[in-house]
């Protein structure tokens, strides 16, 4: 199509160049499918809720002479408007975490302060679960990066982790200094004693909207777009996230990002030296 027709006029320039821009287009290409993937899957989401409120909205109507059952559609309504809320926000972190530079207002984040804040996050939903849990190893340690960005992947990570235990597991977050030779890493995992995750489905569990078993996932209020942010958080701080799981024993996601070290931070101060 278009990238050959552009290809066959700029030959006479060298094939390396051509090579280039047939790439180029073909990024694009696949780029522009994505967008457009999205966009289809984000109306797909959005109307299962609204649908769902516009049902309801008619059946309350219909049993004005009967409050119990008026009260039962209201309660429903409430979880569809809750579930519609937060997909809504997590679209739009999603999309801010796509569109943001992190590094730009990039500042050495305290491990031991995410930890507390993703625990504080899930503390009512542990409770009633009576999972407990456990941080360790977080004191001191720091690393390099945007605050909420951090933040919402460290939270979502934990959340999953509660979300996709029984009552009665435990919940560790556990953090240490990796040494390495183009500088240090911070690794953070998360381990939980749920359900785990086919080999099949680690392949996709970071994908936009993909969920190993949809009914379950909305029944925990999840969106599916938890570990593309989380994924994407990681790529863009210059670090990976990564799963190891064994099915009906549980898994461990591991964020892994760069120290916010010595030079790095002598770096910021003087950013003329060296
Ligand atoms: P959701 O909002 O559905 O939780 P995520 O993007 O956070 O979306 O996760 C995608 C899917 O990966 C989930 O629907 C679930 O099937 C699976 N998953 C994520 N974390 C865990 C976990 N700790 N244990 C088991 N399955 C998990």
């Amino acid at each position: 199509g278009e990238a050959l027709a552009v290809s066959a006029r700029v030959a006479p320039l060298g094939s390396r160049l051509v090579l280039l821009l047939v790439e180029d287009l073909t990024e694009a290409r696949r780029i522009e499918a994505v967008r457009r993937d999205f966009v289809a899957n984000v109306s797909h989401e959005l109307k299962t809720p609204v649908g769902a409120l516009s049902l309801l909205s008619e059946a309350v109507m219909d049993a004005s002479e009967d409050p119990e059952a008026v009260e039962r559609f209201a309660g429903r309504m409430q979880i569809e408007a809750t579930r519609l809320t937060s997909l809504v926000q997590e679209i739009i972190d999603l999309s801010r975490v796509q569109n943001d530079d992190p590094l730009e207002d990039a500042e050495p984040v305290r491990i031991d302060e995410l930890v507390a804040e993703a625990i504080d996050r899930c503390r009512h939903q542990a409770g009633s679960k009576q999972i407990t849990m456990a941080a360790a190893g977080a004191a001191e340690l720091k690393v390099w990066g945007n605050r909420g960005q951090l933040a919402a992947a460290l939270g979502n990570l934990v959340e999953n982790a509660v979300n996709y235990s029984p009552a009665r597991t435990r919940v560790g977050i556990s953090a240490r200094r990796v040494a390495q030779p183009s500088g240090d890493l911070i690794e953070v995992a998360v381990t939980d004693q749920g359900i785990g995750i086919s080999d099949k489905d680690k392949e996709r569990i970071f994908e936009r909207f993909y969920r190993v078993d949809p009914a379950r996932s909305r029944q925990t209020g999840g969106t599916g777009l938890g570990l593309a942010i989380v994924k994407h958080v990681a790529a863009s701080h210059g670090g990976e996230v990564t799963v190891w799981s064994s099915e009906g024993q549980g898994s461990t996601f591991t964020l892994r990002l760069p120290e916010a070290g010595a030079a790095r931070d002598r770096a910021l101060q003087h950013p003329d030296l060296d």
